[in-house]
């Protein structure tokens, strides 16, 4: 059950409230979070939610049996958009791409993927400058200098920055040079960096962990909204099965069953999700049509030089074209639905 208290209430009428609850067998959470305060309460035993609706203090009651509540749709119907300021946003019904190589390299690389972005109208730039590798030899990303850097540069072209964060210790330095934080599949169960980033007032892109199900995914984004931060975009990114022809299985499924279960937007990373350059554009557009709002793709000047994932990174001209493409099919998509 979620509770929602009428705004301008005394601590002592809050207190109230609280105990009440408590008096009638309720295990309650406050949450507080950038835009309100709500009261998570979980009954321990059977009561009637009239009895709870009618306390002296409370606006409203919603009843929501699924386990994970604050990004359930059963309570909130209406789709949540997340904006990064300026106008650039997530939001249903539309479809906003982020793109940008897999590890942020140079200089010139960022200038380059830029003016890029800009000629094709894309206003977030995706890019790794602390990168999780498999192995400890790879190359790991420029770090923070780097960020500040590209940061920069994107800001005096008006394009927004998402990029990993890794680990908790490191949320505070980038904060100013962020617009998204990212928290890539390997983090997707750190609870204690989840719980850390609902702590900020900055949007969150939580992407779906290779081995975690829908029901896990969706209760790892119901730590960020609990501790705080509504500002939240999920990303399916392709799960591990036993299929080994391409290097992660994306689960399109995934996309209506999200939508349907969450009121926040979907987005899809299909450079992750197969993990084969010249089946990119495929799975990208069967997400567009099965209804995600919003695409990330791998995008570099190179590809075939770039220091990781060079394999799924798409060239400028499949980048201009599958991003055209897919502004066609969200017109087909809008009559379609
Ligand atoms: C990335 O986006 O570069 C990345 C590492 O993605 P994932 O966490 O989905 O593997
Ligand atoms: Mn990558």
């Amino acid at each position: 059950m979620i509770v929602q208290l009428r705004d301008g209430l005394s601590t002592a009428e809050e207190s109230s409230v609280l105990s009440q609850l408590s008096d009638m067998g309720c295990k309650v959470t406050p949450v507080v979070t950038q835009l309100k305060k709500y009261l998570v309460v979980d009954p321990k035993k059977e009561i009637d939610i009239r009895s709870v609706g009618q306390l002296k203090g409370v606006r409203d009651v919603h009843r929501v049996n699924a386990p994970y509540k604050l990004v359930s749709r059963k309570w909130r119907v209406a789709p949540s958009a997340v904006s990064l300021g300026d106008g650039v946003q997530f939001a249903e019904g539309e479809l906003t791409i982020a793109a940008g190589p897999c590890s942020i390299e140079d200089e010139r690389q960022i200038d380059s993927v830029i003016a890029h972005l800009k000629e094709i109208g894309v206003r977030i730039m995706r890019g790794g400058v602390y990168k999780p590798r498999t192995s400890p030899y790879s190359f790991r990303g420029v770090g923070l200098e780097g960020l500040k850097m590209w940061h920069e540069k994107a800001r005096e072209a008006g394009i927004k920055v998402v990029t990993e964060v890794l680990a908790t210790d490191q949320i505070e330095s980038m904060h100013d040079y962020v617009d998204m934080f990212q928290v890539g599949a390997r983090n997707a169960q750190n609870f204690t960096l989840l719980a850390e980033l609902g702590k900020v007032d900055k949007p969150v892109l939580l992407k779906r962990g290779m081995s975690t199900t829908l029901d896990e995914f969706l209760h790892a984004a119901e730590y960020i909204f609990s501790s705080g931060n509504e500002k939240l975009v999920l990303c399916e990114r392709g799960i591990r099965t036993f299929e080994r022809a391409y290097r992660n299985t994306l689960d399109i499924n995934a996309v209506p069953a999200l939508k349907e279960r969450t009121h926040l937007p979907v987005v899809v990373d299909p450079s992750h999700g197969i993990g084969v350059r010249r089946w990119v554009r495929s799975v990208a557009l069967a997400a567009v049509i099965a209804g995600c709002d919003g695409l990330i793709l791998e995008v570099a000047p190179i590809p075939e030089k770039a220091f990781s994932d060079g394999q799924q990174t798409l060239n400028f001209k499949e980048s201009r074209e599958l991003i055209e493409k897919a502004q066609q099919l969200i017109a087909i998509r809008r009559e379609d639905y």
